[in-house]
Protein backbone atom coordinates (compact mmCIF):
# COMPACT_ATOMS: atom_id res chain seq x y z
CA UNK A 1 0.00 0.00 0.00
CA UNK A 2 1.52 3.50 -0.97
CA UNK A 3 1.17 6.07 1.82
CA UNK A 4 -0.07 9.23 1.22
CA UNK A 5 2.51 12.47 1.52
CA UNK A 6 1.38 15.00 3.29
CA UNK A 7 2.65 18.90 2.60
CA UNK A 8 2.30 22.36 4.12
CA UNK A 9 -0.39 23.18 1.52
CA UNK A 10 -1.49 19.47 -0.13
CA UNK A 11 -2.12 16.14 0.10
CA UNK A 12 -0.92 14.15 -2.65
CA UNK A 13 -1.59 10.10 -2.38
CA UNK A 14 -0.60 7.44 -5.26
CA UNK A 15 -2.81 4.64 -6.10
CA UNK A 16 -2.20 1.31 -7.50
CA UNK A 17 -3.31 2.52 -11.11
CA UNK A 18 -1.42 5.54 -11.08
CA UNK A 19 -3.32 8.84 -10.68
CA UNK A 20 -2.17 11.05 -8.21
CA UNK A 21 -4.79 13.17 -7.34
CA UNK A 22 -3.81 16.97 -5.66
CA UNK A 23 -6.01 17.95 -2.99
CA UNK A 24 -6.09 20.96 0.22
CA UNK A 25 -7.24 18.96 2.82
CA UNK A 26 -9.96 17.33 1.85
CA UNK A 27 -10.78 13.25 1.13
CA UNK A 28 -9.00 11.98 -1.63
CA UNK A 29 -10.55 10.51 -4.53
CA UNK A 30 -9.40 7.26 -5.81
CA UNK A 31 -8.90 6.42 -9.36
CA UNK A 32 -6.72 5.25 -12.22
CA UNK A 33 -6.24 5.83 -15.74
CA UNK A 34 -7.31 2.29 -17.96
CA UNK A 35 -5.42 4.32 -20.75
CA UNK A 36 -2.58 6.87 -21.00
CA UNK A 37 -3.47 9.80 -19.81
CA UNK A 38 -0.91 11.50 -22.34
CA UNK A 39 -2.88 10.71 -25.60
CA UNK A 40 -2.52 14.56 -26.71
CA UNK A 41 1.18 14.45 -26.50
CA UNK A 42 3.41 17.07 -25.53
CA UNK A 43 4.25 20.58 -26.54
CA UNK A 44 7.14 23.55 -25.97
CA UNK A 45 6.64 27.26 -26.70
CA UNK A 46 7.61 30.89 -26.49
CA UNK A 47 11.41 30.18 -25.83
CA UNK A 48 13.55 32.59 -24.02
CA UNK A 49 17.21 32.46 -23.38
CA UNK A 50 16.81 30.41 -20.06
CA UNK A 51 14.24 28.53 -21.06
CA UNK A 52 10.51 27.56 -22.36
CA UNK A 53 6.96 26.93 -21.74
CA UNK A 54 6.81 22.78 -21.80
CA UNK A 55 2.81 21.51 -22.01
CA UNK A 56 0.58 18.88 -21.47
CA UNK A 57 -2.72 18.07 -21.04
CA UNK A 58 -4.27 14.99 -18.87
CA UNK A 59 -6.81 12.95 -21.31
CA UNK A 60 -7.17 9.41 -21.08
CA UNK A 61 -10.15 9.52 -23.22
CA UNK A 62 -10.09 12.72 -25.60
CA UNK A 63 -13.09 12.95 -27.25
CA UNK A 64 -15.17 12.61 -24.26
CA UNK A 65 -16.74 15.08 -22.65
CA UNK A 66 -14.57 15.72 -19.76
CA UNK A 67 -11.98 13.87 -21.68
CA UNK A 68 -11.87 11.16 -18.87
CA UNK A 69 -10.55 12.91 -15.86
CA UNK A 70 -12.17 13.06 -12.43
CA UNK A 71 -13.22 16.37 -11.08
CA UNK A 72 -10.73 17.29 -9.60
CA UNK A 73 -7.18 18.52 -9.47
CA UNK A 74 -4.16 16.23 -10.67
CA UNK A 75 -0.27 16.40 -10.00
CA UNK A 76 2.01 16.14 -12.97
CA UNK A 77 5.84 15.59 -12.72
CA UNK A 78 7.73 17.19 -15.32
CA UNK A 79 11.64 16.91 -16.24
CA UNK A 80 13.87 18.50 -18.36
CA UNK A 81 17.00 17.04 -19.78
CA UNK A 82 20.45 17.83 -21.67
CA UNK A 83 20.12 14.87 -23.54
CA UNK A 84 17.05 12.42 -24.98
CA UNK A 85 18.02 9.46 -22.75
CA UNK A 86 17.48 11.87 -19.64
CA UNK A 87 20.65 10.91 -18.13
CA UNK A 88 21.38 14.27 -17.29
CA UNK A 89 17.71 15.69 -15.57
CA UNK A 90 18.69 19.38 -14.97
CA UNK A 91 15.13 21.42 -14.42
CA UNK A 92 12.20 18.99 -12.86
CA UNK A 93 9.04 19.41 -10.48
CA UNK A 94 5.85 19.10 -9.94
CA UNK A 95 2.46 20.76 -11.31
CA UNK A 96 -0.78 20.89 -10.95
CA UNK A 97 -3.59 19.75 -13.70
CA UNK A 98 -6.84 21.60 -12.80
CA UNK A 99 -10.34 20.70 -13.91
CA UNK A 100 -10.94 24.58 -14.43
CA UNK A 101 -8.38 24.33 -17.47
CA UNK A 102 -9.46 21.01 -18.86
CA UNK A 103 -6.35 19.31 -17.03
CA UNK A 104 -3.97 21.37 -19.39
CA UNK A 105 -0.54 21.80 -17.90
CA UNK A 106 1.72 24.92 -18.50
CA UNK A 107 5.36 25.07 -16.73
CA UNK A 108 7.60 27.82 -17.33
CA UNK A 109 10.83 26.49 -17.28
CA UNK A 110 13.96 28.56 -16.37
CA UNK A 111 17.24 28.28 -15.52
CA UNK A 112 18.62 26.62 -18.67
CA UNK A 113 21.22 27.45 -20.88
CA UNK A 114 20.73 29.69 -23.98
CA UNK A 115 20.29 28.63 -27.52
CA UNK A 116 20.47 25.02 -26.83
CA UNK A 117 17.86 22.21 -27.27
CA UNK A 118 16.51 20.38 -24.40
CA UNK A 119 14.07 17.37 -24.00
CA UNK A 120 11.50 17.23 -21.71
CA UNK A 121 8.88 14.84 -20.59
CA UNK A 122 5.70 14.43 -17.99
CA UNK A 123 5.00 11.66 -15.70
CA UNK A 124 1.70 11.42 -13.74
CA UNK A 125 1.76 8.35 -11.23
CA UNK A 126 3.32 5.43 -13.08
CA UNK A 127 2.03 6.75 -16.34
CA UNK A 128 4.45 8.69 -18.49
CA UNK A 129 4.17 11.04 -21.77
CA UNK A 130 6.29 11.21 -24.85
CA UNK A 131 9.37 13.17 -24.72
CA UNK A 132 9.81 16.58 -26.64
CA UNK A 133 12.39 18.90 -27.99
CA UNK A 134 12.74 22.31 -27.66
CA UNK A 135 15.65 25.06 -28.25
CA UNK A 136 16.18 28.01 -26.01
CA UNK A 137 17.01 31.36 -28.04
CA UNK A 138 20.57 32.59 -27.57
CA UNK A 139 21.82 35.40 -26.14
CA UNK A 140 20.43 38.62 -26.87
CA UNK A 141 22.60 40.28 -29.31
CA UNK A 142 25.26 37.73 -29.62
CA UNK A 143 26.37 36.95 -32.92
CA UNK A 144 24.58 34.51 -34.90
CA UNK A 145 25.29 32.84 -37.82
CA UNK A 146 22.11 31.62 -38.75
CA UNK A 147 18.36 30.73 -37.27
CA UNK A 148 16.30 29.39 -39.34
CA UNK A 149 12.78 28.30 -38.85
CA UNK A 150 9.26 26.78 -39.68
CA UNK A 151 6.07 28.41 -40.79
CA UNK A 152 2.68 26.59 -40.72
CA UNK A 153 -1.56 26.68 -39.98
CA UNK A 154 -4.62 26.55 -41.60
CA UNK A 155 -4.99 22.70 -41.13
CA UNK A 156 -8.27 21.54 -41.68
CA UNK A 157 -8.64 18.38 -40.28
CA UNK A 158 -11.77 17.03 -42.81
CA UNK A 159 -9.74 18.04 -45.81
CA UNK A 160 -6.43 16.70 -45.64
CA UNK A 161 -3.64 14.38 -43.78
CA UNK A 162 -0.90 16.21 -41.70
CA UNK A 163 1.99 14.89 -43.50
CA UNK A 164 3.55 17.78 -43.83
CA UNK A 165 3.94 18.27 -40.00
CA UNK A 166 5.78 14.78 -40.19
CA UNK A 167 8.21 16.39 -42.39
CA UNK A 168 8.27 19.50 -40.25
CA UNK A 169 9.05 17.78 -37.23
CA UNK A 170 12.43 16.21 -38.72
CA UNK A 171 13.55 18.99 -40.64
CA UNK A 172 15.46 20.66 -36.84
CA UNK A 173 14.54 23.76 -36.59
CA UNK A 174 14.91 26.97 -34.16
CA UNK A 175 11.40 27.46 -33.66
CA UNK A 176 8.25 27.15 -35.19
CA UNK A 177 5.86 30.38 -36.36
CA UNK A 178 1.86 29.08 -35.71
CA UNK A 179 0.12 31.44 -37.98
CA UNK A 180 -3.48 30.61 -36.77
CA UNK A 181 -6.39 28.00 -38.05
CA UNK A 182 -5.10 25.60 -35.81
CA UNK A 183 -8.58 24.17 -35.87
CA UNK A 184 -11.77 25.09 -37.67
CA UNK A 185 -14.90 25.96 -35.88
CA UNK A 186 -17.64 24.16 -38.84
CA UNK A 187 -19.63 21.37 -38.12
CA UNK A 188 -19.14 17.59 -39.65
CA UNK A 189 -18.96 18.05 -43.66
CA UNK A 190 -18.99 14.44 -44.96
CA UNK A 191 -18.83 15.51 -48.83
CA UNK A 192 -17.29 18.80 -50.49
CA UNK A 193 -17.72 19.71 -54.11
CA UNK A 194 -15.14 20.26 -56.34
CA UNK A 195 -14.92 20.65 -59.89
CA UNK A 196 -15.16 17.32 -60.54
CA UNK A 197 -18.01 16.89 -58.75
CA UNK A 198 -18.86 15.90 -54.74
CA UNK A 199 -16.30 13.77 -53.11
CA UNK A 200 -15.56 11.92 -49.78
CA UNK A 201 -13.52 14.54 -47.28
CA UNK A 202 -10.86 11.93 -45.75
CA UNK A 203 -11.87 12.89 -42.35
CA UNK A 204 -14.46 14.58 -40.78
CA UNK A 205 -15.17 16.29 -37.76
CA UNK A 206 -17.42 15.44 -34.58
CA UNK A 207 -20.42 17.17 -34.35
CA UNK A 208 -21.54 20.66 -35.40
CA UNK A 209 -19.99 24.01 -35.08
CA UNK A 210 -18.22 24.76 -31.86
CA UNK A 211 -19.96 27.50 -29.71
CA UNK A 212 -19.36 26.13 -26.04
CA UNK A 213 -15.76 25.78 -24.36
CA UNK A 214 -16.18 22.32 -23.87
CA UNK A 215 -17.09 21.73 -28.04
CA UNK A 216 -14.11 23.30 -28.60
CA UNK A 217 -12.03 21.26 -26.32
CA UNK A 218 -13.36 18.46 -28.09
CA UNK A 219 -12.51 20.40 -31.38
CA UNK A 220 -8.84 20.62 -30.28
CA UNK A 221 -8.95 17.32 -28.96
CA UNK A 222 -9.79 15.21 -32.14
CA UNK A 223 -7.24 17.77 -34.31
CA UNK A 224 -4.33 17.25 -31.35
CA UNK A 225 -4.51 13.39 -31.56
CA UNK A 226 -3.06 13.54 -34.69
CA UNK A 227 0.42 12.03 -34.34
CA UNK A 228 2.06 13.78 -37.07
CA UNK A 229 0.61 16.96 -35.68
CA UNK A 230 1.93 15.84 -32.22
CA UNK A 231 5.31 14.80 -34.02
CA UNK A 232 5.82 18.43 -35.17
CA UNK A 233 4.56 19.77 -31.73
CA UNK A 234 6.86 18.65 -30.08
CA UNK A 235 10.31 18.50 -32.42
CA UNK A 236 10.57 22.40 -31.70
CA UNK A 237 9.33 25.36 -29.30
CA UNK A 238 6.00 26.85 -30.95
CA UNK A 239 4.99 30.49 -31.21
CA UNK A 240 1.47 29.76 -31.65
CA UNK A 241 -0.94 33.04 -32.82
CA UNK A 242 -4.76 32.20 -33.77
CA UNK A 243 -6.74 33.77 -36.91
CA UNK A 244 -10.26 33.49 -37.10
CA UNK A 245 -11.23 30.10 -37.00
CA UNK A 246 -10.02 29.49 -33.45
CA UNK A 247 -13.03 31.31 -32.67
CA UNK A 248 -15.34 31.87 -36.04
CA UNK A 249 -14.96 32.36 -39.54
CA UNK A 250 -13.72 35.97 -40.40
CA UNK A 251 -14.79 37.63 -36.75
CA UNK A 252 -12.91 40.96 -35.66
CA UNK A 253 -12.96 42.61 -32.50
CA UNK A 254 -16.21 42.15 -30.95
CA UNK A 255 -18.40 41.68 -34.58
CA UNK A 256 -19.53 38.03 -35.19
CA UNK A 257 -19.90 37.86 -38.85
CA UNK A 258 -22.90 35.50 -37.79
CA UNK A 259 -24.71 38.08 -37.00
CA UNK A 260 -24.16 37.62 -32.51
CA UNK A 261 -24.78 40.98 -30.51
CA UNK A 262 -21.29 41.64 -29.48
CA UNK A 263 -22.32 40.96 -26.00
CA UNK A 264 -23.11 37.30 -27.14
CA UNK A 265 -20.44 36.95 -29.14
CA UNK A 266 -17.76 37.66 -26.66
CA UNK A 267 -19.20 34.62 -24.58
CA UNK A 268 -18.32 32.72 -27.86
CA UNK A 269 -14.98 34.44 -27.96
CA UNK A 270 -13.77 34.00 -24.16
CA UNK A 271 -14.43 30.34 -24.53
CA UNK A 272 -12.95 29.90 -27.92
CA UNK A 273 -9.45 31.58 -25.98
CA UNK A 274 -9.52 29.77 -23.25
CA UNK A 275 -9.95 26.38 -25.58
CA UNK A 276 -6.92 27.93 -27.53
CA UNK A 277 -4.54 28.91 -23.99
CA UNK A 278 -5.45 25.53 -22.67
CA UNK A 279 -4.11 24.21 -25.66
CA UNK A 280 -1.09 25.73 -27.07
CA UNK A 281 2.60 26.53 -24.77
CA UNK A 282 1.48 29.57 -24.13
CA UNK A 283 2.84 31.77 -21.15
CA UNK A 284 1.25 33.25 -17.94
CA UNK A 285 1.26 36.74 -19.59
CA UNK A 286 -1.08 35.31 -22.37
CA UNK A 287 -3.53 33.84 -19.86
CA UNK A 288 -7.35 34.40 -20.93
CA UNK A 289 -9.11 37.59 -19.36
CA UNK A 290 -12.38 37.22 -19.88
CA UNK A 291 -13.00 37.63 -23.70
CA UNK A 292 -9.57 39.23 -24.14
CA UNK A 293 -6.04 37.72 -24.33
CA UNK A 294 -2.28 38.78 -24.58
CA UNK A 295 -1.06 37.61 -27.68
CA UNK A 296 0.66 39.80 -29.95
CA UNK A 297 4.80 39.72 -28.09
CA UNK A 298 8.05 39.64 -29.34
CA UNK A 299 11.27 36.61 -29.81
CA UNK A 300 14.89 37.65 -30.24
CA UNK A 301 17.43 35.66 -31.72
CA UNK A 302 20.90 37.05 -31.39
CA UNK A 303 21.92 39.95 -33.30
CA UNK A 304 20.28 38.51 -36.22
CA UNK A 305 16.44 38.63 -35.83
CA UNK A 306 13.92 40.27 -33.88
CA UNK A 307 10.50 38.72 -34.51
CA UNK A 308 7.33 40.48 -33.26
CA UNK A 309 4.34 38.18 -33.38
CA UNK A 310 0.86 40.35 -34.51
CA UNK A 311 -2.80 40.34 -33.63
CA UNK A 312 -5.11 41.36 -35.97
CA UNK A 313 -7.91 39.93 -35.02
CA UNK A 314 -8.92 41.46 -31.75
CA UNK A 315 -7.85 45.09 -32.18
CA UNK A 316 -9.17 45.28 -35.90
CA UNK A 317 -12.20 47.16 -37.30
CA UNK A 318 -14.94 45.57 -39.01
CA UNK A 319 -14.29 44.64 -42.64
CA UNK A 320 -15.50 47.18 -45.52
CA UNK A 321 -17.90 46.28 -48.14
CA UNK A 322 -19.67 43.87 -45.80
CA UNK A 323 -17.01 41.47 -46.05
CA UNK A 324 -17.44 40.56 -49.21
CA UNK A 325 -14.48 39.05 -50.81
CA UNK A 326 -13.48 40.76 -54.41
CA UNK A 327 -15.32 43.69 -53.62
CA UNK A 328 -14.43 47.51 -53.79
CA UNK A 329 -16.06 50.50 -51.66
CA UNK A 330 -15.49 53.59 -49.94
CA UNK A 331 -14.88 51.87 -46.75
CA UNK A 332 -11.49 50.14 -47.80
CA UNK A 333 -9.92 54.02 -47.15
CA UNK A 334 -11.81 54.73 -44.13
CA UNK A 335 -9.27 57.25 -42.13
CA UNK A 336 -10.92 55.74 -38.76
CA UNK A 337 -10.06 51.79 -39.81
CA UNK A 338 -7.91 49.54 -37.59
CA UNK A 339 -5.92 46.76 -38.01
CA UNK A 340 -3.24 46.30 -34.91
CA UNK A 341 -5.27 48.80 -32.76
CA UNK A 342 -3.40 51.85 -31.46
CA UNK A 343 -1.92 50.45 -28.45
CA UNK A 344 -0.66 47.41 -30.55
CA UNK A 345 0.46 50.12 -33.27
CA UNK A 346 2.55 51.66 -30.79
CA UNK A 347 4.49 48.83 -29.61
CA UNK A 348 5.32 47.90 -32.65
CA UNK A 349 6.39 50.54 -34.23
CA UNK A 350 8.39 51.47 -31.00
CA UNK A 351 9.92 48.09 -31.36
CA UNK A 352 10.98 48.44 -35.01
CA UNK A 353 12.99 51.90 -34.42
CA UNK A 354 14.56 50.12 -31.55
CA UNK A 355 15.61 46.96 -33.21
CA UNK A 356 19.18 46.82 -33.95
CA UNK A 357 18.62 42.93 -35.37
CA UNK A 358 19.56 42.53 -38.80
CA UNK A 359 16.44 41.10 -40.07
CA UNK A 360 12.56 41.82 -38.50
CA UNK A 361 9.99 39.74 -38.81
CA UNK A 362 6.19 40.40 -38.54
CA UNK A 363 4.46 37.15 -38.14
CA UNK A 364 1.20 37.63 -38.47
CA UNK A 365 -2.18 36.26 -39.89
CA UNK A 366 -3.39 38.07 -43.04
CA UNK A 367 -1.83 39.11 -46.39
CA UNK A 368 -0.24 42.76 -46.40
CA UNK A 369 0.12 42.75 -49.92
CA UNK A 370 -3.01 44.93 -51.67
CA UNK A 371 -3.35 42.04 -54.31
CA UNK A 372 -6.23 43.05 -57.36
CA UNK A 373 -8.20 39.59 -56.63
CA UNK A 374 -10.67 40.60 -60.00
CA UNK A 375 -9.12 39.18 -62.98
CA UNK A 376 -11.34 40.55 -64.99
CA UNK A 377 -9.85 44.03 -65.63
CA UNK A 378 -11.96 45.82 -62.50
CA UNK A 379 -10.73 46.48 -59.09
CA UNK A 380 -11.53 43.80 -55.53
CA UNK A 381 -9.99 43.32 -52.70
CA UNK A 382 -9.62 40.59 -50.28
CA UNK A 383 -11.59 42.62 -47.65
CA UNK A 384 -10.47 40.18 -44.78
CA UNK A 385 -6.59 41.30 -45.17
CA UNK A 386 -4.75 44.27 -45.03
CA UNK A 387 -5.78 45.25 -48.46
CA UNK A 388 -9.21 45.72 -46.82
CA UNK A 389 -7.64 48.75 -44.59
CA UNK A 390 -5.53 51.02 -46.86
CA UNK A 391 -5.15 53.61 -44.00
CA UNK A 392 -3.14 51.81 -40.93
CA UNK A 393 -2.02 49.63 -44.18
CA UNK A 394 -0.09 52.75 -45.41
CA UNK A 395 0.75 54.16 -41.88
CA UNK A 396 2.51 50.88 -40.92
CA UNK A 397 4.45 50.55 -44.63
CA UNK A 398 4.83 54.45 -44.52
CA UNK A 399 6.32 54.12 -41.19
CA UNK A 400 8.87 51.45 -42.27
CA UNK A 401 10.16 53.67 -45.08
CA UNK A 402 9.75 56.71 -43.33
CA UNK A 403 12.75 55.37 -40.86
CA UNK A 404 14.45 54.05 -43.55
CA UNK A 405 14.18 50.40 -41.26
CA UNK A 406 15.78 47.34 -43.85
CA UNK A 407 15.23 43.91 -43.97
CA UNK A 408 11.61 44.38 -42.84
CA UNK A 409 10.13 40.45 -43.65
CA UNK A 410 6.37 40.04 -43.18
CA UNK A 411 5.61 36.31 -42.44
CA UNK A 412 1.84 35.38 -43.02
CA UNK A 413 -0.80 32.39 -43.74
CA UNK A 414 -4.96 32.42 -43.99
CA UNK A 415 -4.95 32.70 -48.02
CA UNK A 416 -4.30 28.48 -48.57
CA UNK A 417 -2.05 29.48 -51.59
CA UNK A 418 1.72 30.45 -50.98
CA UNK A 419 2.53 33.96 -52.37
CA UNK A 420 5.56 36.15 -52.29
CA UNK A 421 5.88 39.26 -53.41
CA UNK A 422 7.19 42.78 -52.61
CA UNK A 423 4.99 45.45 -50.50
CA UNK A 424 4.54 49.16 -51.53
CA UNK A 425 2.27 52.03 -50.72
CA UNK A 426 -1.35 52.20 -52.26
CA UNK A 427 -2.29 49.47 -54.11
CA UNK A 428 0.58 47.97 -54.39
CA UNK A 429 1.82 48.90 -57.63
CA UNK A 430 5.65 48.23 -58.24
CA UNK A 431 7.71 51.97 -58.47
CA UNK A 432 11.16 51.52 -57.21
CA UNK A 433 12.16 49.14 -55.16
CA UNK A 434 9.85 47.43 -52.52
CA UNK A 435 9.86 48.69 -48.64
CA UNK A 436 9.37 45.11 -47.07
CA UNK A 437 8.88 41.59 -48.55
CA UNK A 438 5.81 38.93 -47.91
CA UNK A 439 6.17 35.55 -47.96
CA UNK A 440 2.29 33.57 -47.42
CA UNK A 441 2.68 30.31 -46.38
CA UNK A 442 0.07 27.83 -47.56
CA UNK A 443 -1.67 26.00 -45.41
CA UNK A 444 -1.10 22.62 -43.87
CA UNK A 445 -4.53 20.65 -45.61
CA UNK A 446 -7.02 23.52 -45.67
CA UNK A 447 -8.39 23.40 -49.35
CA UNK A 448 -7.27 19.44 -50.08
CA UNK A 449 -4.86 18.80 -52.60
CA UNK A 450 -4.94 21.97 -54.75
CA UNK A 451 -2.45 22.05 -57.75
CA UNK A 452 0.59 23.55 -58.67
CA UNK A 453 -1.27 26.65 -61.04
CA UNK A 454 -4.48 27.89 -60.24
CA UNK A 455 -6.74 27.79 -63.05
CA UNK A 456 -6.73 31.49 -63.39
CA UNK A 457 -3.12 31.75 -63.12
CA UNK A 458 -1.41 33.94 -65.90
CA UNK A 459 -4.51 36.39 -65.47
CA UNK A 460 -3.50 36.44 -61.56
CA UNK A 461 0.00 37.11 -62.18
CA UNK A 462 -0.42 40.02 -65.00
CA UNK A 463 -2.85 41.63 -62.20
CA UNK A 464 -0.50 41.79 -59.70
CA UNK A 465 2.68 42.76 -60.70
CA UNK A 466 3.86 43.00 -57.37
CA UNK A 467 3.92 39.08 -57.15
CA UNK A 468 7.17 36.71 -57.12
CA UNK A 469 5.56 33.50 -56.89
CA UNK A 470 2.53 31.58 -56.69
CA UNK A 471 1.67 28.60 -55.95
CA UNK A 472 -1.39 26.28 -54.94
CA UNK A 473 -0.37 22.82 -53.13
CA UNK A 474 -0.56 22.52 -49.42
CA UNK A 475 2.74 22.28 -47.07
CA UNK A 476 4.61 24.89 -44.93
CA UNK A 477 7.82 27.21 -45.51
CA UNK A 478 11.58 26.99 -43.79
CA UNK A 479 13.19 30.58 -43.63
CA UNK A 480 16.73 30.89 -42.65
CA UNK A 481 18.23 34.37 -41.72
CA UNK A 482 21.84 34.62 -42.56
CA UNK A 483 23.74 37.94 -41.54
CA UNK A 484 23.84 38.35 -45.40
CA UNK A 485 20.90 36.78 -46.60
CA UNK A 486 17.10 35.72 -45.99
CA UNK A 487 16.20 32.35 -47.75
CA UNK A 488 12.55 31.20 -47.84
CA UNK A 489 11.82 27.32 -49.09
CA UNK A 490 8.71 26.46 -50.18
CA UNK A 491 8.02 23.22 -49.43
CA UNK A 492 4.63 21.52 -50.60
CA UNK A 493 2.88 17.77 -51.56
CA UNK A 494 1.38 16.35 -53.95
CA UNK A 495 -1.41 15.24 -51.87
CA UNK A 496 -3.14 15.60 -48.73
CA UNK A 497 -6.15 13.39 -49.69
CA UNK A 498 -4.27 10.34 -47.96
CA UNK A 499 -1.37 9.97 -45.79
CA UNK A 500 1.51 8.73 -48.57
CA UNK A 501 1.83 12.49 -49.85
CA UNK A 502 5.33 13.09 -51.38
CA UNK A 503 7.04 16.37 -50.13
CA UNK A 504 9.24 18.43 -52.66
CA UNK A 505 10.99 22.08 -52.37
CA UNK A 506 8.95 23.69 -54.64
CA UNK A 507 10.50 27.09 -54.80
CA UNK A 508 13.57 28.75 -53.07
CA UNK A 509 13.72 32.47 -52.62
CA UNK A 510 16.56 35.01 -51.21
CA UNK A 511 16.80 38.99 -50.18
CA UNK A 512 20.12 39.50 -50.02
CA UNK A 513 20.38 41.73 -46.97
CA UNK A 514 20.02 45.69 -47.43
CA UNK A 515 18.12 45.17 -50.54
CA UNK A 516 14.26 44.57 -49.64
CA UNK A 517 13.90 42.75 -52.91
CA UNK A 518 12.99 38.59 -53.47
CA UNK A 519 15.32 36.65 -55.89
CA UNK A 520 14.86 33.24 -57.16
CA UNK A 521 18.30 31.09 -55.24
FE1 LIG B 1 -7.28 28.93 -42.82
CA1 LIG C 1 -7.92 32.30 -41.58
Amino acid sequence: MTRPVLSRRSILAVFGGGLVLARSGQALAQAAFDTNPFSLGVAAGDPLPDGFVIWTRLAPDPLAYGSGMPRAPVAVKWEVAADRGFRTVVQSGEAVARPELGHSVHVEVGGLEPGRPYFYRFQCGSERSGTGRAKTTPVVGAALDAVRFGVAGCQAYEQGYYTAHRHMAEDDLDFVFLYGDYIYEGRSNPIYQTADGPQDNPRIHLGGEVFSLDDYRRRYSQYTVDADLQAARGSAAWFCTFDDHEVDNNWVGDHDPEGAPPEVFLLRRAAALQAFYEFMPMRKSAFPRGASMQAYRRAQYGNLLDVSFLDTRQFRSDQPCDDRFNSYCPGVESPEAQVLGDAQEAWLFNDLNRSTARWKALAQQVMMMDLNRNTSGGKGVNTDSWAGYRVPRNRLLGHIRDRRIDNVVVLTGDEHQNFAGGLWLDGGQPEGRPIAVEFVGTSISSGGNGSDRRADYDRFMAANPQLKFLNNQRGYLVCEARPDRWTTQFKVLDKVSDRDGTLSLRQTLVIEAGSNTLSAA
